[in-house]
């Protein structure tokens, strides 16, 4: 479905280049729920924006569903961390979601119909008639999480989309995403800079190196599919495999060559 080969980004500075990422090649099936978890700085918003179409790679390819990405795909929606930004403010909730279906040139009451379904499927059914100022940050997300669902992609890409909102309201959308993936049977990749979120959620997570950013690990989930913010993490093989990446990173973080160090952490935190 999603194929990322040999992907590099640099950016070019005036005073100097940065190398955002160095070399990422993975695959994400069809229909799979997939979360990308690495370090600050380590180049996952750089990698979405490839992968979205609004950034063009130094070198490497970006191919969806056998074709290459060189814009924007038409079935693929980004939420990104700054919900805030993401909303117009002189649109109300129902206008925010409506937009897109709009440049999609859907008729009318299919638009009508598909917003309805959203705003009810984030808990926002009676919000439409309000303005976005007029929110909470969480409900604000689910705002854009609703848009993002409404034009009903086949990709949807999330980047660290809670990393702004308290502690409850993340397990609430958490819980959310999962549910409107099995509902809508999406493919989804959720890049997070938090280990527990990414375990949660994901079938499978991909692990990013910090600078040279490359695929450390990856890692299938193994949880059963039905999760709950208590027994899920709560399961030992929950905590098993956070531990596990947790040292995948510590040990990302000290480069290519291993020592015993390392490998004691690993053993002494499973
Ligand atoms: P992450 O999302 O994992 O925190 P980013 O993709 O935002 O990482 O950034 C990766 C690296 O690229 C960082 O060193 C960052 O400073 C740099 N970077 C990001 N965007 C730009 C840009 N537009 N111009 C120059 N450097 C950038
Ligand atoms: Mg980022």
């Amino acid at each position: 479905m999603l194929d990322v080969t040999g992907l590099r980004k640099t950016y070019r500075g005036r005073e100097r280049d940065v190398e955002a990422v160095r070399d990422l090649t993975f695959r994400i099936a069809e229909g799979e729920l997939a979360c990308l978890v690495g370090p600050s700085g380590c180049g996952k918003t750089t990698l979405l924006k490839c992968v979205a179409g609004l950034l063009e790679p130094t070198s490497g390819t970006v191919r969806l569903g056998g074709r290459a990405v060189t814009g924007p795909p038409p079935d693929m929606a980004v939420v990104f961390q700054e919900y805030g930004r993401s909303l117009f403010p002189w649109l109300t909730v129902r206008g925010n979601v409506e937009l897109p279906l709009k440049e999609k040139r859907l008729p009318r009451d299919r638009r009508r119909a598909l917003v309805a379904e959203a705003l009810e499927a984030v808990g926002l059914a009676g919000a439409g008639d309000r303005h976005p100022w007029e929110l909470s940050g969480g409900m604000q997300q689910r705002v854009a999480i609703a848009r993002a669902i409404a034009y009903e992609p086949r990709v949807l890409l999330m980047d660290e989309p809670f990393a702004a909102v308290d502690a409850q309201t993340r397990a609430d959308l958490e819980d959310l995403i999962r549910a409107l993936w099995r509902r809508f049977s999406m493919t989804v990749l959720f890049v997070t800079h938090d280990i527990d979120e990414a375990v949660y959620l994901g079938q499978r997570v991909l692990v990013l190196s910090s600078s040279p950013t490359v695929v450390h690990d990856d890692i299938a989930i193994d949880l059963p599919g039905e999760r709950d913010q208590l027994t899920t993490r709560a399961d030992p093989r929950f905590t098993e495999l956070r531990a596990r990446i947790y040292a995948d990173i510590r040990h990302a973080k000290r480069g290519p060559a291993p020592g015993a160090a390392t490998a004691g952490d690993g053993t002494a935190r499973a």
